[in-house]
Order: C-alpha cells, then sequence, then structure tokens
C-alpha cells in the first residue's frame, strides 16, 4: 500500500479496495517502523489522524467525493496546524501550538486529506542539508550517512522512504526543489503569490512560497490544485483563477522550445549529474520538444544577491520572537535587554543568529545603499535575463543541484560551500517563476534531479513536461533499500 501513488490512493478509495482508516493506520506504523532512523517527522498526529480518517470514511459513504478525501498528507512544521506544535525545528518554538491553521492547511482539511504529521526541517528553512534543526539532522534513505538536502528535507524524506504519499514544503531558495532531487522525488515551488503565505511562518517574505513534494507530478498536480488561490488574508496572493492542473497533464510536448542556459553547465557542476542531464534532454527531444542553447548573464552574481536579501527579510522577521509574546523566554531575566538578548540567543540555534546578523548589518544606515539596494538591483537584472530567455523558449531545464547528496556534517562548518548548492534553484525565487524538480537518474546510487523553468502562472506546463517525461521514464519509481 506504501507504494501507491496519491492518484491511485485516491482511486483505491474510491473503488473501496480499503477505507482512509486502514491506510492512514498502515501508514502510522510504517513512520513508527522506520522513522526513527531517518528523523524525518517532528510530530506524529496519530489521533488527529485516525479521527480525519474515521470521519473521511463516513463522508464517503454519505455519497461525498473528492479525490483527496480521505488521503493521508503530512505538513512541514513551519505551516501553522490549529492545537497541534508547530516547531519550525527551532528551540524558540518547542513549545509554541498553533491557534490556528495555516491557509494551505485549512485548504486540505476541507477537501478531506488526513493529517499524519509535522516534518523536519533545518530551524526557519534556513539551511539546504536539515542539518539544523533543534530535533536532530534528517537522513536521505538512500545513504543513512547523506544529508537529503533542505530545508524541506523531512518532508522529502518522508515520501522518499514511502511513510507518505505526498507533504507539503516551502520554498525560499531551493527548499522544495533540492531536497526533491537528493532524494529522488518530485516537488513544485509554485509562481510567487500563487499559493496563500498565511500561516507559513515567514522566513523571506519577497521569496517564500508553499508547494507540494510528491512521487510524481500527477501527484503534484492534484496537491497543488487544493493548495492555489487568492487569498485575502495574505496581500501578496494573487488574484487569479487556478486552471485545471490535472486535464493539461497527458497533452503532447512535442514542438515545445526547451532552453538549456550555457551558465548552468560550466564549472562547479558535477561531470555525473552533467551526463544524466544531457540523457534527460535527449528523453524530451525524443518527445518532440526542441532543445535551444540560451544565455542567463547575470546568474553568476544570484547567490551574492540571495544571500543578502533572505538574512536581511529573516532578520525583520524573526524580530518577532522576543520572549514576550509567544515562544521561548530565557529563566530569570534581570532585565528587558538581557530578556532580549538571552533569549534570542539561548532559542536560536547558529545558522539563524548567522543570518540574523548578517540581515541587520546588510539593512543598517549606510550599509543599506551599498549591500542591500545592489542586491535588489541584481534582482531586477536577473528577472530582465529570465523575461528575455522565455521570450525565445517556453521553458528551460537546468540541473536541480550542483551535487548528488552529501555527507552529514560535510559542509557544517563550511556556510559558503553549503550557499553554493542553491546556485541553480534561488533565481526562481528572485524572479518569482514557477519551478519544478524531478528524478532524472542516478548519480553513483545517490538520485538527481533535474529542474524545469517556467514563466509566471505556467505551472500547469511544467507539470505537464515532467508527467510526459515521468511515462517515458521510471528514475520516479526507484525505491531505496529497505523502504
Ligand atoms: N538554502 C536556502 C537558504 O538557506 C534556501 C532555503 C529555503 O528555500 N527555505 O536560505
Amino acid at each position: 500500500m506504501h507504494q501507491l501513488t496519491l492518484a491511485k490512493i485516491s482511486k483505491a478509495l474510491l473503488a473501496k479496495q480499503f477505507s482512509s482508516f486502514e491506510i492512514t493506520s498502515y501508514l502510522l506504523q510504517r513512520i513508527n517502523k522506520l522513522d526513527p532512523q531517518l528523523n524525518s517527522f517532528i510530530t506524529v498526529t496519530e489521533e488527529l489522524a485516525l479521527a480525519q480518517a474515521k470521519a473521511a470514511d463516513e463522508r464517503r459513504a454519505q455519497g461525498k467525493y473528492h479525490e483527496l478525501l480521505g488521503v493521508p498528507i503530512a505538513h512541514k512544521d513551519l505551516f501553522c496546524t490549529e492545537g497541534v506544535c508547530t516547531s519550525c525545528g527551532s528551540k524558540m518554538l518547542a513549545n509554541f501550538i498553533a491557534p490556528y491553521n495555516a491557509t494551505v492547511v485549512q485548504k486540505l482539511i476541507n477537501t478531506g486529506c488526513v493529517t499524519l504529521g509535522k516534518t523536519n526541517l533545518d530551524e526557519f528553512a534556513m539551511g539546504s542539508s536539515s542539518e539544523t534543526s533543534y530535533y536532530g539532522p534528517v537522513k536521505n534513505p538512500w545513504d543513512l550517512t547523506r544529508v537529503p538536502g533542505g530545508s524541506s528535507g523531512g518532508s522529502a524524506v518522508a515520501v522518499a522512504a514511502r511513510l507518505v504519499p505526498a507533504t507539503t514544503g516551502t520554498d525560499t531558495g531551493g527548499s522544495i526543489r533540492q531536497p526533491s532531487a537528493l532524494t529522488g522525488v518530485t516537488g513544485i515551488k509554485p509562481t510567487y503569490g500563487r499559493v496563500s503565505r498565511w500561516g507559513m511562518i515567514a522566513y523571506a517574505s519577497s521569496l517564500d512560497q508553499g508547494g507540494p513534494i510528491a512521487k510524481t507530478a500527477e501527484d503534484c498536480a492534484l496537491l497543488l490544485q487544493a493548495m492555489a488561490g487568492f487569498d485575502p488574508k495574505d496581500s501578496t496572493s494573487i488574484s487569479q483563477e487556478v486552471p485545471d492542473y490535472y486535464s493539461q497533464l497527458d497533452k503532447k510536448i512535442a514542438g515545445l522550445k526547451i532552453g538549456v542556459p550555457k551558465e548552468f553547465f560550466s564549472g562547479g557542476l558535477d561531470v555525473r549529474i552533467e551526463q544524466r542531464l544531457q540523457t534527460a534532454l535527449q528523453e524530451l527531444e525524443k518527445l518532440g520538444a526542441e532543445i535551444k542553447e540560451i544565455s542567463l548573464p547575470n546568474l553568476e552574481q544570484a547567490i551574492s544577491a540571495y544571500y543578502v536579501i533572505a538574512p536581511a527579510e529573516a532578520s525583520s522577521n524573526l524580530s518577532r520572537f522576543d520572549g514576550v509574546r509567544f515562544g521561548y523566554r530565557c529563566e530569570n531575566p534581570r532585565d528587558l535587554q538581557d530578556m532580549y538578548s538571552r533569549t534570542r540567543t539561548e532559542g536560536f540555534g547558529a545558522e539563524v543568529r548567522r543570518r540574523i546578523l548578517v540581515g541587520t548589518y546588510a539593512l543598517s544606515a549606510g550599509y543599506y545603499d551599498a549591500y542591500y539596494l545592489k542586491a535588489l538591483k541584481i534582482r531586477r537584472l536577473i528577472k530582465n535575463d529570465f523575461m528575455q530567455a522565455f521570450a525565445g523558449v517556453d521553458v528551460i531545464f537546468s540541473p536541480t543541484t550542483p551535487n548528488p547528496a552529501w555527507q552529514i556534517g560535510e559542509k557544517v562548518g563550511d556556510p559558503v560551500s553549503q550557499y553554493l548548492e542553491d546556485i541553480y534553484t534561488i533565481t526562481a525565487n528572485l524572479v518569482g517563476i514557477p519551478a519544478l524538480s524531478m528524478p532524472v537518474g542516478f548519480a553513483d546510487g545517490l538520485p538527481v534531479g533535474g529542474q524545469l523553468l517556467a514563466p509566471y502562472f505556467a505551472e500547469g506546463l511544467l507539470l505537464n513536461i515532467a508527467h510526459q517525461y515521468q511515462q517515458v521514464t521510471d528514475w520516479h519509481r526507484q525505491v531505496p533499500n529497505g523502504f
């Protein structure tokens, strides 16, 4: 049952092959048995899940229907879930029980989805390895000594290890796509504003976007359909109708123009990944796509710009964790100043403190123009590059990451080498366009991801191409040993 895709589970529930209660209990048992070695969950909401499953079965018995009714999923522990701890992987929020549901969570509850629990992540979604969580590192099921990528590492691992058919994630600079690539699953970061950020605890507000992680593009389409849409509670959410993603999946992709940026294939890229990407391009060509070389000349500046903008916004967003209203507070503060400083020193981990310091510095008088403003100008140049590229091609294809999964601990002491792992993913966030990662093969037993990027609101096209690719390849069907 755990090998079934979300689409197949949906059909099996409809055909009464098993009930939601049965599959929910089965997956809960699997999580209890297998997750201790992976650490992909922070909280397992067993009672809640069984109650939701029972309710879903009753609704079905009354003739109610939705594709997701009774389908079990899990949420990244960054989405507020009413009555359930929402920790952001931080000591700061380890005691925080969210008083309300994030819009994404509520929308999925409305469809009848069952919530199995909350998945592990880099503290406050800052990281590319899922090692900075207060709850300990997440392990990659393909090799337990390696990282699964981050920050949505728990969400990707839970899917890769077949503990749950699909999960939610968030992506500020690659956190849905990068762990999807390193664990061999499919994930999509939608256009900025497509999915509501309300109740999704903020890291960098102009970059953050929620999206689904699943085994297939088809499953991502089902989940995104339910997650997307205008939300008056999020002032940056966009009031544009959500197209029917599912019905676009079967379109043929013959004649489609796929751009390959020459800058993405130079320097730093692991040769095994490059080979897998070339083979994937040939497979796409066989499906009738036309491959064209393109150029994104300002790509080189992307990491620097991102690692000024994201910490700047984070330093502002995280100022609310001051020990006054919610979250951790230090013991016996001497005075107000002492309470602020000890609460924040004790409550945040090293990477989060580093980002707050960098961001505060970049925003301070005198440095604002030199760093923050300059980064915003680079952001615009990168956006112009992409708009120019999309004038000649329908989508862009690239590696998702320059390397396969690395050893746990390998890059902990060298933050810059870890920041460089985001080179291919962060541009989509800087520009705000949608991007998808799908499995395209292996490098010595470790999954490799290929990334598709498209113009604003072309999620349907990305899912369509990935679905067509997944009809003629079976990389997405590979499962790590023992799972
Ligand atoms: N790795 C990037 C960072 O650390 C992106 C993380 C994310 O997308 N949440 O900021």
